[in-house]
């Protein structure tokens, strides 16, 4: 028997298995090994009556008391009897079982296992298992594997059929060289296996779970690598540096902040060293990213080669082409704008100046990534605020031109050890530092009670002729309804300030034109208040708003809180961030106020993934089954680091032989590279 082998090949799997095996995604008997516990049933010795606590699986010795009686309902028969032993008595229930009734002899001794469970504020040993004493102590200190299963599969069956495969599948092989075991003190693989399923205890199971959970860490990390090394390549793009760009830097109306100037000199080693380039930039909202992809882009006009400006949203597309416009157009740089929402004469004039190489940048959504868009000479990709997308999808991108130099700044700061996951193939800058003429934003953490109150700070702030964004009542996944309650919210806004105000709206449901209307008249400083639903989150700059309120903040996660926040605080005067909660919850408060106590990104994303789990991370970069199996990037941080510098050890040409050797560990890897060849 093998990995590839059908499930069927384990002795007792027939056709009814086999499907009911496949609901939980197991068709060989590989996937079978792989299957994990979820969890373990602990096998003690028995206690005394007295000790039982509930919710535990509990064993105890005890004399039959009163003779077991019989209940019938209408759909269940329940057995009723009474143990005991030296220190107390409990009532034992079984369903179903009626046959036990006479089975049961009054003042015999009896060794039964259940879980304890309360009825009417009495411990009861539910639906125990009877054992013999012999059977009882070859289990006693094992922990019983509990499986994931599905309708028709019992926790029995799924037992049964791994010890099967455990004991006749003759792949389960080591595939870790020696030394790297030896330097990160791993069991062997066929032992971990086995040990992962059936661990005779504790010790056993942690260090069987660690060698695995380090094999999936390891390999991910050596796929990247694998990624990355192979997409190491020659540039033929590769700039001089320009004194243009002095010029240009001298133009700015404020100086660079060092975290710009260190992380613009690692670009530019990049753009002028020869390879392309693939660096993410990690910057914390209103770090000044823009500014630093656009000295990247007009070096790269002066190099005479053409640029892209990746954005997720078509108002972020219009609102960057509008900035890069004002800092580049003076100095001769032609920049267009290519969005879904243009219309075909637009679109078609638009690719055409591309491809003739008479707009030297273009900006735009997802859309410049469509087959039909073609360019005169791409030299740079830039995708900014965008960190969600997999190692498949960045492949994609630089399959457009020949081999652009791409450069990727991401939306929300992450922590280190999920950026070497997410991010393993691309080198990293992180820009830690704020421009310095900026305020640290006011945080409060307050009850709806409040909001009379915070209208009237918002008033004051607006005679002094600052800007609003009030983030609107979450609703139900209706659209009709998310819109109706910005309408209603703005309404009655109006209502409140007697008209002294003007406010706005903008939600999802508007065409992307009525959107960037709206974001016009605000960024013009025509509106004082903007009501929106999070559509507003990514990117938007009005440096003249100082509040931004959020209604029902808890609902929230905090990185999504921390960018909405992120809005506000980008000019010299003082901004303020209201967090209003809905519903009184103390957890939701205790969240909201970490969120309070820290203007740091990169704190507050560690302290996201430590809330929510890794999960929320990659909901959207992964689809069906999950990126690892044991591994949580969060807890095993450790190991990451370990596997990190691990895969970073080897030569490629070392690891991509030894890959090659080692059917297994290739497949392994394939499962992480995708379509990517080593
Ligand atoms: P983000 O990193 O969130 O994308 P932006 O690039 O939008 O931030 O920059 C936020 C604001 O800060 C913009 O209005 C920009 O003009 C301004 N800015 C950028 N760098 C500096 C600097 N060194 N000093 C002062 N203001 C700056
Ligand atoms: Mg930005």
């Amino acid at each position: 028997m093998d990995y590839n082998d059908s499930i069927r090949a384990v002795k007792g799997v027939g056709e009814k298995a086999e499907q009911r095996f496949a609901k939980l995604q197991i068709r060989e008997v590989g996937d079978l090994l792989e299957h994990y516990p979820r969890d373990y049933d602990e096998f003690h010795d028995t206690v005394p009556i007295r000790t039982l606590e509930e919710g535990k699986r509990m064993a105890i010795e005890g004399v039959l008391r009163r003779k077991p009686t019989v209940r019938n309902t209408s759909r269940i028969k329940i057995i009723t009897a009474l143990f005991e032993d030296e220190t107390g008595t409990v009532q034992v229930t079984w369903f179903n079982m009626p046959f036990l009734a006479s089975r049961l002899h009054m003042g015999t001794r009896y060794l039964l296992r259940g879980r304890v469970g309360r009825v009417n504020g009495k411990l009861v040993l539910e639906q125990p298992k009877m054992y013999s004493k012999n059977e009882f102590y070859k289990n006693v200190g094992k922990m019983l594997p509990i499986y994931p299963l599905t309708a028709g599969l019992t926790n029995v069956q799924v037992t049964k059929a791994v010890k099967q495969a455990l004991s006749e599948c003759e792949g389960i092989t080591e595939f870790l060289p020696p030394e790297i075991r030896k330097r990160h003190d791993l069991i062997g693989y066929r032992k971990a296996v086995q040990d992962i399923h059936f661990p005779k205890n504790r010790i056993e199971f942690y260090r069987a779970r660690r060698r695995l959970v380090f094999d999936e860490l390891f390999l991910y990390q050596a796929a990247l690598r694998a990624i990355r090394v192979r997409n190491d390549r020659e540039s033929s793009h590769v700039m001089t540096y320009r004194e243009q760009l002095d010029s240009f830097r001298e133009a700015l109306p404020f100086a660079l902040t060092n975290a710009q100037e260190n992380v613009f000199s690692e670009i530019l080693a990049d753009l002028t060293g020869g390879h392309v380039m693939n660096r993410l930039v990690q910057g914390d909202v209103g770090s000044g990213k823009t500014v630093v992809a656009v000295m990247a882009l007009y070096l790269t006009v002066c190099n005479g080669g053409q640029g892209a400006f990746m954005v997720p949203t078509e108002v972020l597309a219009s609102q960057h082409c509008a900035s890069l416009q004002k800092m580049l157009g003076p100095f001769g740089v032609r920049i267009g704008l290519l969005t879904g929402s243009l219309t075909a004469k637009q679109k078609r004039e638009g690719k055409e100046m591309l491809a003739s190489g008479e707009w030297d940048v273009v900006v735009g959504t997802h859309a410049i990534l469509q087959d039909n868009v073609q360019f005169h000479d791409l030299a740079l990709v830039i995708t900014d605020e965008q960190h969600r997308f997999g190692v498949r999808q960045r492949e994609t991108l630089s399959e457009k031109g020949t081999e652009p130099h791409v450069l990727a700044m991401s939306a929300t700061p992450i922590p280190r050890t999920l950026a070497l996951v997410l991010y393993g193939d691309m080198d990293l800058s992180v820009m830690d530092e704020r421009p310095a003429d900026r305020l640290p934003v006011k945080n409060c953490v307050v009850g709806t009670e409040f909001r009379p109150n915070a209208y009237h700070f918002m008033k004051e702030q607006i005679d002094l002729g600052h800007q609003i964004y009030i983030i609107c009542p979450m609703v139900e996944e209706n659209e009709e309804s998310e819109l109706e309650s910005v309408m209603i919210y703005a309404d009655r806004l109006r209502e409140g300030f007697r008209g002294a105000v003007s406010v706005d709206s903008l939600h999802g449901k508007m065409k992307p034109q009525e959107k960037n209307e709206v974001m016009e008249r605000f960024a013009g400083g025509k509106t004082d208040i903007l009501v929106s639903t999070t559509v507003i989150e990514v990117g938007i700059d009005v440096p003249n708003a100082t509040v931004m309120m959020i209604e029902n903040a808890e609902r929230f996660g905090l990185a999504q809180l921390h960018q909405l926040r992120g809005r506000v605080g980008r000019g010299a005067a003082q901004s303020y961030c209201i967090l209003m909660y809905g519903r009184e919850s103390k957890e939701g408060k205790e969240r909201l106020s970490i969120l309070a106590g820290s203007n740091d990104g990169f704190k507050i994303a560690e302290e996201d993934l430590k809330l929510r789990g890794q999960g929320d991370f990659f909901g959207e970069m992964q689809s069906g089954d999950k990126l690892f199996k044991l591994a949580d990037i969060y807890e095993d941080a450790k190991i990451l680091t370990a596997a990190h510098e691990e895969a970073g050890r080897y030569k490629f040409d070392e690891i991509s032989r030894f890959y090659k050797k080692n059917k297994r560990l290739m497949e392994k890897l394939e499962h992480y590279m995708g379509d990517v060849p080593l």
